[in-house]
């Protein structure tokens, strides 16, 4: 990885008091991909150092939970700064949509969008690679980094998991390295703190790496929270009476979780009683719609549907394509009287939670 300008601070002065220590840290692991000296290595609570630290400064520079200039991030993504009446963020429309894919259709979490949106990226040209969330084999529900190059790939991975994957960040880096060596460009999907982290990399003062030619477009996941995962799975064995194994899918719907097994009646708890495995970093975060993105997905409770923030260009022009292909079908929001109501709902809510003083430094 590259070295950003030389800086008189360093991972001791920054990171370490600010994020740390405050119990802010995400875990997206972006500091410890893009230290160029490779002196950080990733602590149970974050980031760690684990030999001098050259103060170069990228570590900082790339944490989404550092000295986030919101302004300056959506005037480099957007061309502009959010509206006051825009309470989630930069937007150019908000649509219903679903997946005419079968494949896709199948294996799905919601409406399908996401995966409609990669295949047809990918199957296009319009993208050489993407980087997800798959799942780890021997572990199931743990997410893991994945670099996908076919849509195939992109159907193994689709689904939600509802636990935390961390080195998201080098697969990114590494995709976008490889993107720019090919002269194509890395689709990315993530969470609303993996989308800020990657804002942040494209940022960085690296011309001559190309980042921010060779992301994109980048498609967030809606989000309230992730959980740790140990616990998470003991909770399903203990209280819900699954074992991981045997789940073929989670889901949120109205304040509950529902767990599907492969054969039988669904099983549900109320979402409340997951609250002590939520991480530290969640309950600081204040992004529920994945506000930076190019293409920002949900789905709100609705069956079947997502909900399709469209942001940027880039966004559009990658939308507008898939519906023109054939690939997704699309419905006005106001055919849902409710939907923009609890859009309003979670994203206030998300900002409500986050204690004030932990906001960025
Ligand atoms: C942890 C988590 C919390 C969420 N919370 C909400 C919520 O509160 N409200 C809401 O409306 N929607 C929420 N979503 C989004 C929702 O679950 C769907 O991902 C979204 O509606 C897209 O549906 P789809 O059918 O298009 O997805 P699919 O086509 O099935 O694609 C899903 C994509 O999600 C990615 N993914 C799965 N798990 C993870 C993970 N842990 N980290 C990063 N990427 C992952 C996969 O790579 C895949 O490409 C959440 C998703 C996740 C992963
Ligand atoms: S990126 Fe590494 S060397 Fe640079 S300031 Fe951070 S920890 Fe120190
Ligand atoms: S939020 Fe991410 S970049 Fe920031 S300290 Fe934690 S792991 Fe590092
Ligand atoms: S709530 Fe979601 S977006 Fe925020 S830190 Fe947790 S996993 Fe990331």
């Amino acid at each position: 990885m590259g070295v950003a300008e030389i800086e008189e601070k360093g991972f001791e002065e920054t990171l370490k008091p600010e994020v740390v220590e405050k119990g802010r840290c995400f875990l997206c692991g972006t500091c410890v991909s893009f230290c160029p000296f490779e002196v950080l290595s990733m602590g149970a609570r974050g980031p760690e150092l684990v030999d001098t630290c050259l103060k170069c400064g990228n570590c900082y520079s790339v944490c989404p939970a550092y000295e986030f200039d919101e302004k300056a991030v959506e005037e480099f993504a957007f061309g502009r700064s959010r509206k006051p009446d825009e309470e989630f963020g930069v937007y150019r429309s908000i649509v219903l949509a679903r997946s005419k894919d079968p494949e896709v259709l199948k294996v799905c979490q919601d409406g399908g969008v996401v995966s409609t949106l990669l295949r047809y990226l990918l199957g296009s040209g319009k993208t050489g690679l993407s980087v997800l969330s798959g799942v780890k084999k021997e572990q199931p529900w743990l997410p893991e980094p994945r670099i996908v190059l076919s849509g195939s790939e992109v159907l193994e991975c689709a689904g939600s998991r509802y636990s935390y994957t961390t080195n998201m960040m080098f697969n990114m880096g590494t995709a976008a390295l490889l993107g720019f060596l090919e002269g194509s460009r890395a689709a990315f999907v993530g969470l609303p703190c993996q989308v800020r982290a990657v804002r942040k990399v494209q940022m960085l003062p690296i011309e001559e790496l190309g980042w921010a030619k060779a992301i994109g477009p980048v498609i967030g996941l809606f989000c309230t929270e992730t959980f740790d995962y140990e616990g998470f799975m003991a909770f399903l064995k203990e209280r819900v009476g699954l074992s991981p194994e045997e789940v073929v899918k989670m889901n949120i719907k109205k304040g509950r979780m529902y767990f599907y097994p492969r054969e039988g009646e669904p099983k549900s708890v109320r979402v409340k009683e997951l609250a002590e495995f939520v991480r530290d970093g969640c309950k600081t975060c204040t992004d529920f719609s994945a506000e930076l993105a190019d293409i920002s997905v949900g789905s709100l409770g609705l069956e079947g549907w997502n909900v399709v923030i469209i942001r940027s260009e880039l966004g559009e022009e990658v939308f507008k394509g898939a519906v023109e292909a054939g690939l997704l079908e699309t419905r006005d929001i106001s055919e849902e009287p409710g939907v923009m109501d609890i859009l309003l709902r979670l994203v206030r809510m998300k900002r409500k939670r986050a204690p004030k003083e932990k906001e960025n430094p």
